[in-house]
């Protein structure tokens, strides 16, 4: 037996070109965490509309269901946990607070058993809300660890960037998002300030 993939309703979003999606249903969380844009200074979570949209569009949602205020602040706050996580992965320390913060999440969002007629089954929100597309990211990180996934999803140590990425290396080494990105300037920048700290 297979496990039920999530289904996006469209083609969404345009990835990066630069930016290889994770595999399977991954890269739905990193999608999610990478909906803010740091550098950019801009957040496709700008409302609970805009939430309750890309859930949509990602298939974690009914179409038209209707999101509050509190929602949007939990999601903003599970995603930022998320990406203080996808940073330990990284080799920063492990943020306490945001383990805390996804554990009281996790709280209160339901998940069941789904079958499909053929015979695929998975794990499915029990209720088509925010807490139950919430239940579904976190089955995701679920998932990425039983399949040993997850320790190759990071983010980007570089301050203005931080985007979500997955790490393809042979040897899970890869550090910054992209080598064009980022790779190359933080490479510049350490570089500048050795040869400053050899000169005096
Ligand atoms: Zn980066």
């Amino acid at each position: 037996m297979t496990r039920t993939p999530i289904r996006p309703s469209r083609s969404y979003p345009p990835w990066p070109a630069s930016l290889p999606p994770a595999p399977g249903d991954l890269r739905v969380l990193q999608a999610f965490v990478n909906t803010r844009d740091i550098e950019g200074g801009t957040d496709e979570l700008e409302s609970a509309a805009a939430l309750g949209a890309w859930l949509a569009a990602w298939g974690l949602l009914p179409e038209g269901t209707a999101l509050g205020t509190a929602d949007l602040e939990q999601a903003r706050a599970v995603r930022e946990a998320l990406r203080r996580l996808l940073l330990a992965n990284n080799g920063a320390p492990l943020d306490k607070r945001a383990v805390e913060i996804l554990d009281r999440a996790a709280d209160k969002a339901p998940l069941r058993a789904r079958f499909s007629p053929d015979g695929a089954v998975g794990l499915e929100p029990a209720a088509p809300s925010w807490q139950g597309a919430l239940a579904r990211l976190l089955e995701l990180v679920v998932a990425a660890w039983i399949e040993g996934l997850w320790p190759r999803l990071k983010a980007c140590p570089n301050d203005e960037c931080q985007w979500a990425f997955y790490d393809f290396s042979k040897n899970r080494s890869s550090k910054w998002c992209t080598m064009k990105r980022c790779g190359n300037l933080m490479n510049a920048r350490a570089y500048r300030k050795r040869r400053k700290s050899q000169r005096g």
